[in-house]
């Protein structure tokens, strides 16, 4: 097998990035996935710091940017995404900082190192980790972004409201409903401009306005692309032989009847083995479920599911107490769910999703009745100790192999 990258790292993870890596709290070793003799020992030739810059289908090859051309049986596309860029006046500006590499979180780290003010531009989850570290090393922060709340796409205006009061809690100046108009500075960035009059003067910059699928080679390669490279429930998109998986696969998903396209962690993760099967000949469809989790200052999350079609939001404990479960109804179902500082119920929660089932409000926001009733374990692994829930890649797992989160 052979595995190529753009990279000169090997493979590494990148929640870390935004959290103990970036507060320099754990070393570069930390971050990757396997030792370095792993790669050798499982023969799989690692080839890094090259860059494919070609795919096509028809001759089953791929093109390398150096013109050197490789035959494949069958080649999976994992190119993940990279940041979005930031078109205002001044962007070009040193010291406008975006975060997806390792090299990206040593040259945000040593900002921090230095102290000073940083304006954090965007309030989604690669925003709030790094306003939360930054804070966290002692810095002056400002976080800026358009939504009335932080992480308000994915979790709404009630539990972005919490959020904001966490990062408000821990001093940053949170500037919600406006957007930067224009960075100024000599060479170097000295104040962000905001649409609503204000001079922000800073040290540094961190744009954090999310990401975009890298679907260029597949594109060009004539293979169906829309919001990522388009695949098929077994992760295999049009072209004979070409599979997709992690942030770049926006793939046909059993559970939901539709495509999506997920941006975390336990999706790449789980992804990639469910691709390499059926590039094996399996013909097994992926249908876990959306999970991800956060880490910021002392709050800890897990949130399964998808919900943009969300109704309405039922808590079940005390949101200004950050130890509560949040889930996202549609009529009397589930949608998502999401843990914040309550442990262990990440399996009962998945449950709850999957099976589809009819939920009192009340009774589900009264911590005396037990999740379970909910969704209780089928008999014959109720109390076996198996792994029952349907993203199996979940914190616990990546603590426990090892794996930073
Ligand atoms: C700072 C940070 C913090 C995060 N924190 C969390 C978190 O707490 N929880 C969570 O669930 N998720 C988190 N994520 C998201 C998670 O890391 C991504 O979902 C995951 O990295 C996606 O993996 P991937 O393999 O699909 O893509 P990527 O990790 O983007 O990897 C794609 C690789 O392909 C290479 N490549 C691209 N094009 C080519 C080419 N033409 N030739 C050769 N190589 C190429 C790239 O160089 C790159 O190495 C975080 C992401 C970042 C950046």
């Amino acid at each position: 097998m052979r595995a190529h990258g753009a990279e000169q790292q090997r493979p590494y993870e990148r929640p870390p990035l935004s959290k103990d890596h970036l507060r320099g709290e754990v070393g570069r070793e930390k971050v990757y996935v396997h030792e370095e003799a792993f790669y050798a020992d499982h023969d799989i030739e690692l080839r890094l710091g090259r860059t494919v810059a070609g795919l096509d289908p028809a001759a089953g090859e791929v093109e390398f940017d150096d013109g050197e051309r490789l035959r494949y049986d069958r080649v999976l596309l994992a190119t993940g995404a990279e940041p979005r860029r930031l078109a205002v006046p001044g962007a070009d500006l040193d010291g406008i900082l975006y975060l997806r590499s390792v090299e990206s979180s040593d040259a945000l780290r040593e900002r921090l190192d230095r102290g000073g003010a940083v304006v954090v531009i965007g309030a989604g989850w690669i925003g709030s980790e790094v306003a939360a570290s930054a804070r966290q090393r002692g810095l002056e922060v400002t976080v800026l972004d358009p939504l009335a709340v932080p992480l308000e796409r994915v979790l709404g205006p009630e539990v972005g409201a919490v959020y904001r009061d966490i990062h408000a809690d821990h001093g940053v100046r949170m500037l919600m409903g406006t957007r930067v108009e224009a960075f100024d500075g000599d060479g170097a960035v000295e104040r962000v401009r905001t649409a609503d009059g204000r001079r922000l003067e800073c040290d540094f910059v961190v744009v954090g306005i999310g990401v975009e699928p890298r679907v260029r080679l597949a594109s060009e390669a004539g293979i169906a692309v829309e919001d990522g490279t388009l695949a098929d429930e077994h992760l295999q998109t049009g072209a004979p032989d070409v599979f997709v998986a992690g942030d770049a696969a926006n793939a046909q998903h059993p559970y939901y009847g539709a495509r999506i396209r997920v941006e975390h962690w336990a999706n790449a993760l789980e992804q990639g083995p469910a691709a390499a099967r059926n590039m094996l000949g399996r013909a097994r469809p992926y249908d876990l479920l959306p999970y991800f989790f956060s880490d910021q200052y002392d709050v800890g999350m897990e949130y399964s599911g998808h919900a943009p079609m969300r109704e309405r939001v039922v808590f079940r404990g005390d949101p200004p107490s950050r130890e509560f479960i949040a889930f996202w109804l549609a009529g009397d179902r589930v949608l998502a769910g999401m843990n914040v500082n309550v442990w262990d119920v990440n399996e009962q929660v998945q449950r709850i999703i999957r099976e589809r089932v009819p939920v009192d409000d009340r009774q589900l926001s009264d911590p005396d009745v037990p999740l379970e009733r909910h969704a209780p374990l089928p008999a014959a692994r109720a109390g076996d100790g198996a792994p029952l829930t349907a993203g199996r890649a979940t914190r616990d797992t990546a603590r426990s192999s090892g794996t930073p989160n």
